[in-house]
C-alpha cells in the first residue's frame, strides 16, 4: 500500500506483497528457463467412444516439473505463459511431440492438443500445425484442435478465417470447456467446429441436479442436430457414466476411465475396453 502526504510523500510497502512480487518474477525466469530447454512433458487422457467402450482419442495435457518447484499445474503457470507471450512456444512444443507420439498410435485413436487464445491470435499457427504434421507423418484428421469459447470473442475475424484454413486441412476442431464462457450458439454455425465439449462442472453435477441434467440434455441434443460430436468431460463414476450412455454423448473422458498418463502408459489403453480407474 502507498501513502500518499504532499511534498514529504513516502511509500511504506506490505512486505507481504513484495515477497510475492519477488516470488512471481522468479517464477516467471524459471519458466522462461524451461521454455528455453523444453523442459515440458505431455501426459495423455484417454478418450472413450461411448457406443463401442473403446478409447478412440486422448487428450494432450503439458506437465512442467520443475527442479525446483516439483509439479507446476497448467492452471498456474499456463495463464503466466500467455501474459509473456511464451504460450507460443510452449504450444507448438506440446503440439509437436504430440503428433510425433500420435504417429505410434493406431490409427483409430486421434489426439487433442489444446491451443490458447493468445495462439489463435499468431498468424503462424496454420504453418506451426502443418509443420507438426509433416513432421511427425500423421493424416490431419487425427489432429484435433481445443479451443475454448473466449477464444473466438473479440478478434473473431481473423481467428475464423485462420480456423478454417486449419479445418480446410482436415484438422478437427473442438470447442473445449463448453457452457462456461460467452456462449452464443452462432459461434457454432459461423466457426468450423467439429465438437462440443461439454464442461466438467456440468458433468460434476449430474445425475442428481436438474440443471446440470437439462443443459447436458441440451447440448447432446445440439450435437445431433448440429451434426457435431460431444464429448462429456470429467466423468467420474458409473451413474455419470450411465446418464452420460443414455443422453447420446459420443465421447466421454474423465478419472472414471484413467487419469492423464505418460506416453508410455497410453498405449496399453488402446487395446483394452473401457479401462476403469487406470493409475494416475
Ligand atoms: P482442459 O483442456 O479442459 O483439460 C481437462 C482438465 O481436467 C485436465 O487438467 C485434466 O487432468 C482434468 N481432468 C480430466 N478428467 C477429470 C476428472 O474426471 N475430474 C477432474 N476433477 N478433473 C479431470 P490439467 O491437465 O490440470 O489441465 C488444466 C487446463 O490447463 C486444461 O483444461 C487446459 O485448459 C490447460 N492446458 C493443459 N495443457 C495445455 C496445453 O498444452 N496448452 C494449453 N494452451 N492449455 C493447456
Ligand atoms: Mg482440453
Ligand atoms: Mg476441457
Ligand atoms: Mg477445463
Amino acid at each position: 500500500t502507498a501513502k500518499r502526504g504532499g511534498r514529504n510523500r513516502h511509500f511504506t510497502f506490505d512486505p507481504a506483497l513484495i515477497e510475492q512480487l519477488e516470488d512471481r518474477r522468479a517464477m516467471e525466469s524459471d519458466l522462461r528457463r524451461a521454455v528455453m530447454r523444453e523442459d515440458f512433458a505431455v501426459v495423455y487422457q484417454p478418450v472413450m467412444d461411448t457406443a463401442s467402450g473403446e478409447c478412440t482419442g486422448a487428450e494432450a495435457l503439458v506437465r512442467w516439473n520443475c527442479s525446483d518447484r516439483g509439479d507446476v499445474p497448467p492452471s498456474k503457470f499456463i495463464p503466466m505463459a500467455e501474459e509473456l507471450g511464451l504460450i507460443t512456444r510452449i504450444g507448438s512444443q506440446v503440439l509437436r511431440r504430440a503428433c510425433i507420439d500420435a504417429a505410434s498410435w493406431p490409427d483409430k485413436v486421434a489426439v487433442s492438443v489444446n491451443v490458447s487464445p493468445v495462439q489463435l491470435m499468431d498468424p503462424r499457427l496454420p504453418q506451426t500445425v502443418t509443420q507438426a504434421l509433416e513432421e511427425s507423418g500423421i493424416t490431419p484428421a487425427r489432429l484435433e484442435l481445443e479451443i475454448t469459447e473466449t477464444a473466438l470473442l473479440g478478434n473473431d475475424e481473423e481467428a475464423l478465417q485462420m480456423l478454417k484454413q486449419i479445418s480446410g486441412m482436415g484438422v478437427r476442431i473442438s470447442l473445449d470447456d463448453f457452457g462456461t464462457g460467452y456462449s452464443s450458439l452462432s459461434y457454432l454455425h459461423r466457426f468450423p467446429i467439429d465438437r462440443i465439449k461439454i464442461d466438467r462442472s456440468f458433468v460434476a453435477q449430474l445425475p442428481d441436479d436438474p440443471g446440470s441434467a437439462s443443459i447436458v440434455r441440451a447440448i447432446a441434443q445440439l450435437g445431433v442436430s448440429l451434426d457435431m460430436r460431444i464429448t462429456a468431460e470429467g466423468i467420474e463414476t458409473a451413474a455419470q457414466h450411465d446418464f452420460i450412455t443414455k443422453h447420446g454423448c459420443s465421447n466421454m473422458q474423465g478419472y472414471l476411465f484413467s487419469h492423464p498418463v505418460p506416453h508410455t502408459q497410453i498405449c496399453a489403453l488402446f487395446d483394452s475396453k473401457a479401462p476403469r480407474n487406470a493409475a494416475a
